[in-house]
């Protein structure tokens, strides 16, 4: 789970790291009160999305920049005037861009260098790896791309922690000598110690900076969070914006299914993760094209799949449904039942194949040939795939 730049930067606050003094608004009425906490002057104005790049996108209105250094109270009321509401289209949003529905006022900083930090998972040695760089403010791929040596990577030992030698090894590396070497120390203790104590996938600050009068701020603020344990934050679960995920992914959710949409037109309702990665691949060998990752479980019950079902049908590029399931845990003769309900409730007219193996497979089978619907049945997973490619054309 992702969350929106203002939440992160107040779980900065929270952990002793500074960011700018900043205000959100997610109403054009809200903007005065926001701005009445500043000064008369450069303010910055920030549109709020899951996804970076926002600096150097431009809106579909034709509006440029998601984030906006400008000088007076009233042209910042003009920039946020210009992003709420709005779509903004960044290197990161895909082309059908974001819905900016949250604008962030920030007091603005004078930068003396840009830097790139973060705090990820390294699954090579499953330990927590903090990533530095004295490139920052640009895109840390490209720097990791033509100057890799720019880049310094140190891993912490979970069960000892952050260790001093670590942070001053980074110092180090970025050049921080005396005051900015005791800013920094504070800095990365409390960013490590947010990745850790919130379970964390990831803590990115592009750009961290230094102001001409040496102080050292997270300008921006990118925070992401392991999934699996979001049940041990209700503070975190209720950051959450909807309005950023795709609905069929919510929907999904609701019936605990593993639900990642695609772009391609064959919808693929399998159980378990690894036949539904080979399912994908398969369907891709014989010249198809998956529309989703779809993922009902060991154990989905009749509700569950007939829930799929509609999540499958809500996505208007899919062209027909592949059913491959093997029933190790599974009764196939329930699943058969759930696909026949499913059938009928939503009136589906686009092909669907059904593959079904294991478990109670005969009656399965007996269920979906005696429902009176067209159901294409496949012998085996190669059959099924080439049966539902064709179908599809
Ligand atoms: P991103 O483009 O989505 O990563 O958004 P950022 O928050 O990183 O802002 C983009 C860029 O705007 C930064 O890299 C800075 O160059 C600039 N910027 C943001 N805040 C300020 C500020 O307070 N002062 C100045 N001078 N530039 C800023
Ligand atoms: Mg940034």
């Amino acid at each position: 789970m992702n969350i929106h730049e203002y939440q992160a930067k107040q779980l900065f606050a929270d952990f002793g790291v500074a960011v700018p003094k900043g205000y959100p608004a997610q109403t054009a009425a809200e903007f005065d009160a926001a701005l009445a906490n500043f000064p008369e002057g450069t303010v910055v104005v920030k549109s709020q999305i899951h996804a970076g790049g926002r600096g150097k996108g431009t809106f579909t209105n034709g509006y440029k920049g998601g984030v906006k250094v400008v000088k007076s109270k009233a042209e910042a009321k003009e920039a946020a005037t210009a992003m709420l509401g709005n779509v903004l289209v960044t290197k990161q949003t895909g082309p059908e861009g974001r819905k900016v529905q949250t604008v962030y006022f920030n007091e603005a900083s004078d930068i003396k260098k840009e830097y790139y930090l973060a705090i990820l998972l390294d699954r090579g040695t499953s330990r927590p790896v903090i990533v530095a760089s004295t490139e920052g403010g640009m895109d840390i791929e490209t720097v990791a791309e033509n100057t890799p040596d720019k880049i310094v990577k140190v891993r912490v030992d979970p069960a000892i922690g952050l260790q001093d030698y670590q942070k001053r090894q980074l110092a180090f590396a970025l050049g921080f000598k005396g005051d900015l070497m005791k800013q920094f120390g504070k800095l990365i203790t409390g960013l490590y110690n947010l990745f850790w104590e919130k379970d964390c996938s990831m803590v990115e600050v592009n750009p961290l900076i230094t102001t001409p009068d040496d102080k050292l701020i997270a300008l921006d603020a990118k925070v992401g969070f392991d999934d699996n344990a979001l049940y041990r934050h209700p503070d975190i679960v209720a950051l959450r914006d909807l309005n950023e995920e795709d609905s069929k992914e919510i929907e999904a959710s609701k019936f605990g299914l593993s639900y990642i949409a695609l772009d391609g037109n064959i919808a693929c309702l399998v159980n378990g993760a690894g036949l539904a990665m080979s399912t994908m691949d398969i369907i891709k060998h014989f010249g198809g094209n998956p529309a989703n990752f779809l993922d009902v479980g060991g154990g989905a019950s009749k509700d569950a799949v007939a829930g799929a079902f509609k999540i499958i049908l809500s996505d208007k590029n899919v062209k027909g449904i592949f059913v491959n399931i093997f029933g190790g845990i599974m009764d196939c003769d329930v699943i058969a039942q759930g696909i026949v309900a499913a059938v009928k409730e939503t009136g589906l007219t686009l092909p669907l194949v059904v593959r079904l193996e294991g478990n109670n497979v005969e009656n399965g089978k007996k269920t979906l040939a005696t429902s009176g619907l067209t159901i294409v049945s496949g012998d085996s997973m190669a059959d099924a795939a080439q049966k539902i490619v064709k179908l599809v054309g």
